[in-house]
């Protein structure tokens, strides 16, 4: 094949990514925080929990706001043997608004995801839409990224949820934000299941 820019700028580029991934030698427990107001957080974290049963890892998922029981994610994942999966947004009072017992519900949830936290049999745990209650008030946000940052050294973190507070982008090491371009329930399309629950 007659050798032209295009093969001479991909080898470059080749040769710049081969010494980037050589230089990433380093093995250690990630906190990823997925955040922003665009679909597909909490999928994402599902698709990492995945990936982790699939080389035979223990994963343990924490839901702080669930709205509904009935997802594909915990009609599949929440049966499989090497998951431990926690509701723990059930007893939030939106139609009574008592903050107190709110509050309550919280730090319960936050004791059960303590105990993840220090499980090194866990290679990942999700805290899914966490960050609501840090930015209600309900945690607090000093105590949570302590507990954080005193969990086994291997294991990964993933936290989402819109709003992810600075201190939690601070001591990540991985951030994205998922911006909303469009979203088809804008257009009048109800949740599909598979793809939204
Ligand atoms: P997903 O679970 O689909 O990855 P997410 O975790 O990024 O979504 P959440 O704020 O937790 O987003 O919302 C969960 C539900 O709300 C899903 O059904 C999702 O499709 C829908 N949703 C997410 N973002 C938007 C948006 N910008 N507008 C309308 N609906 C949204
Ligand atoms: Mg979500």
């Amino acid at each position: 094949m007659p050798d032209n820019g295009h093969n001479r700028r991909m080898a470059r580029k080749k040769a710049v990514v081969d010494a980037a991934i050589a230089r990433a030698d380093q093995d250690k427990g990630l906190l990823l925080v997925l955040t922003g107001n665009g679909k597909g957080k909490s999928s994402s974290a599902f698709g990492m929990v995945a990936r982790s049963l699939g080389y035979g890892y223990k994963v343990g998922v924490a839901q702080f706001l669930k709205s509904r029981r009935d997802t594909g994610e915990e009609k599949f994942l929440g049966n499989q043997p090497n998951v431990e999966w926690h509701v723990l947004g059930d007893g939030f009072t939106w139609d009574t608004q008592d903050r107190d017992a709110d509050i309550a519900t919280a730090k319960r949830g936050w004791e059960v995801a303590k105990q993840m936290l220090k499980d090194d049999s866990l290679h990942l745990v999700v805290l899914d839409e966490l960050t609501y209650l840090l930015n209600y008030g309900y945690l607090d946000k000093v105590q949570v990224c302590s507990d954080l940052a005193s969990r086994p050294a291997a294991q990964h973190v993933v936290i989402t949820g819109r709003a992810a507070p600075q201190c939690l982008l601070d001591m990540a090491d991985t951030v994205s934000e998922i911006r909303d371009v469009k979203h088809a329930f804008r257009s009048g399309i109800r949740a599909q299941p598979g793809i939204d629950l």
